[in-house]
């Protein structure tokens, strides 16, 4: 079985070896309309599929999910699943179930929310990807356990589906086909959410069967409980990136800079996603030269977790999120701080604002906000002065899903833009109906086996569609000219990095991709040398 529209979900059980195949993908405009400009999907290996479970599209997401050798091992697989089920309907699961138990109920079956999905949609709308055949599968599942009439009608109620290892698994890899970005829900008619049930399914997948994407889990979360960061960076390292950074300073710009570390008293303390000191220290690096000029009082922390706002808990594994939510309240407390900024990574925003706040009760918490509103006040109020000229090109936003759609930040960082960016242009959408840079709720990080082919080739799809089309007078007038595509995020910014890569896009059309900071010291007016070095000027 693989033609799309063949495809419904009471199949999800079908003995095939690939239930679903993508075949043709939504073109993209000029200049990468034409053959050869972006690489073909390959065939997973035979050993993978031996191995994992292949059988949904031939993508692999989850690289501990192992195919069972007996029989027993089978039935506990499938045993497990249904046991975990049951608990996401229970009183227990009080932050996610009502819009569950919403979700699973009242779906009008209208697809209204399959045109804004930009997986469905870069897929030339396969079946597959549809927002509500994933929803389905599992509400087929769940009626042909937890409900009367699907336990002794089946088919005659939605409940016509065969459960063995070969269904669950697909619908686990079908969980990570999804970027949990909500662009569905917010469109719709009833208020469902495909995302939240979405993340439901990769959460029985965690927490009942021990099975996650190593990425995310043992590499993410275990590793940042046991050294404070999901990188692996500890404390000496921590402080050793910090003096690093304080001599690029010095190289970059003349500036002797101390960067506060553990400073008592401090009237907040600001978090990076660590990935930041590693892959763009320039982000940082930034943020400690405006804070600096605009003379706030402020520090870093060097506790255990306290340098790194990662949380990928929240895509996965309610318990993990919580451990290293309480970890990080615990650092700012230990400094006597009862405000934390979160810097530019969209997700730490909403684990730190919003997921955080539900998983802590009264004197766990701490304040949690977002860099962008004080970033922008310091330049609304003129406490830090700009040239915008230096940041003279062609310059777009990309607004990462948990700071915009989900959080409702969407001025702070377009009005800097439009202060200190001649050349700002929007993407179309934009705002909170942007669309994913395709690297959200951990695919960004997941770079086993091929699932970074599903990423580059069709998650970002829709978002590099996006920034050709931002571009597209300079793609064809002045393909020489500097392009940034400003993501205030460190997912974003990894996903793009990739996409750029795979497109070849930075050495065929210059087009860069970094954070929002960077651009705003390299227009600063009282700094001499350009901060922003692009390699193909
Ligand atoms: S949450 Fe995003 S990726 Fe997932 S189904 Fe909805 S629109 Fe598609
Ligand atoms: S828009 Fe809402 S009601 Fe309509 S199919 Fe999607 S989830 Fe169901």
């Amino acid at each position: 079985m693989s033609h799309s529209s063949e495809i419904q979900p009471k199949d999800i059980a079908k003995p095939v070896d690939k239930l679903g195949e993508v075949y043709s993908l939504m073109v993209l405009s000029a200049p990468y309309d034409k053959e050869g400009m972006e690489p073909d999907l390959k065939e997973p290996k035979d050993s993978w599929k031996t191995k994992f479970c292949a059988s949904l599209d031939g993508f692999i997401a989850l690289d501990t999910l192992v195919r069972p050798s007996t029989s027993e091992e089978e039935d506990e697989f499938v045993q497990k699943f249904i046991n975990g089920l049951a608990k996401l309907f229970a009183d227990s699961n009080n932050n996610f179930l009502q819009p569950l138990q919403l979700t699973m109920d009242y779906c009008a079956k209208c697809n209204t929310c399959s045109e804004a999905c930009h997986v469905f949609e870069a897929t030339n709308r396969h079946e597959l990807y549809r927002p509500i055949f994933r929803s389905e599968v599992f509400r087929k599942i769940y009626k042909k356990y937890f409900t009367p009439g699907g336990k002794l009608l089946g088919k005659f109620v939605g409940a016509d589906i065969d459960i063995n290892w070969e269904s669950i698994a697909r619908l686990g890899e079908l969980a990570y086909r999804c970027n949990l970005c909500r662009r569905c829900a917010q469109t719709c008619p009833l208020g469902l959410d495909n995302g939240t049930l979405t993340h439901e399914i990769r959460k029985i997948f965690s927490q009942e069967m021990g099975i996650a994407p190593t990425a995310l889990h043992t590499k993410g979360t275990e590793l940042q409980l046991k050294t404070g960061s999901s990188t692996g960076m500890n404390k000496l390292a921590f402080l050793d990136t910090i003096e690093f950074l304080e001599e690029e300073i010095e190289e970059k710009t003349g500036r002797k800079i101390k960067i506060p570390i553990d400073k008592k008293g401090a009237d907040f303390l600001l978090t990076h996603n660590a990935g930041e000191y590693l892959a763009w220290p320039e982000n940082p690096a930034a943020f400690a030269i405006l804070f600096e000029e605009a003379g706030l009082n402020w520090t870093l922390s060097s506790s255990m977790i306290g340098y790194d706002n990662v949380n990928y808990g929240i895509w996965y594994d309610d318990t993990m999120a919580r451990k290293v939510a309480l970890q990080q309240f615990e650092a700012a407390k230990e400094l006597g701080i009862q405000r934390i900024v979160i810097g530019e990574c969209g997700h730490a925003h909403k684990a730190g604002i919003v997921s955080s706040d539900r998983m802590t009760y009264g004197e766990d918490k701490v304040r949690v906000e977002s860099c962008l509103p004080l970033l922008w006040e310091l330049v609304e109020t003129k406490r830090l002065t700009f040239n915008p000229e230096k940041n003279n090109f062609p310059v777009t936003l990309h607004d990462p899903c948990n700071i915009v759609r989900h959080m409702g930040i969407v001025q702070p960082q377009r009005n800097i833009l439009k202060a200190i960016c001649p050349q700002f242009r929007e993407m179309t959408p934009h705002g909170v109906d942007n669309y994913c840079c395709g690297g959200g709720s951990g695919f960004a990080v997941m770079q086993s086996l091929n699932f970074p082919d599903f990423r580059n080739k069709i998650s970002t799809r829709m978002k590099f569609q996006q920034i050709l089309n931002a571009f597209d007078e300079e793609l064809v007038t002045n393909t020489d000219i500097v392009k940034y595509v400003c993501a205030p995020c460190s997912n974003c910014k990894g996903a793009i990095r990739d996409m750029l890569e795979y497109y070849q896009a930075t050495d065929r059309f210059n087009i860069h991709y970094g954070g929002l900071v960077e651009l705003m010291v390299n227009a600063l007016t009282t700094l001499e040398q350009p901060y922003l070095t692009f390699t193909d000027e």
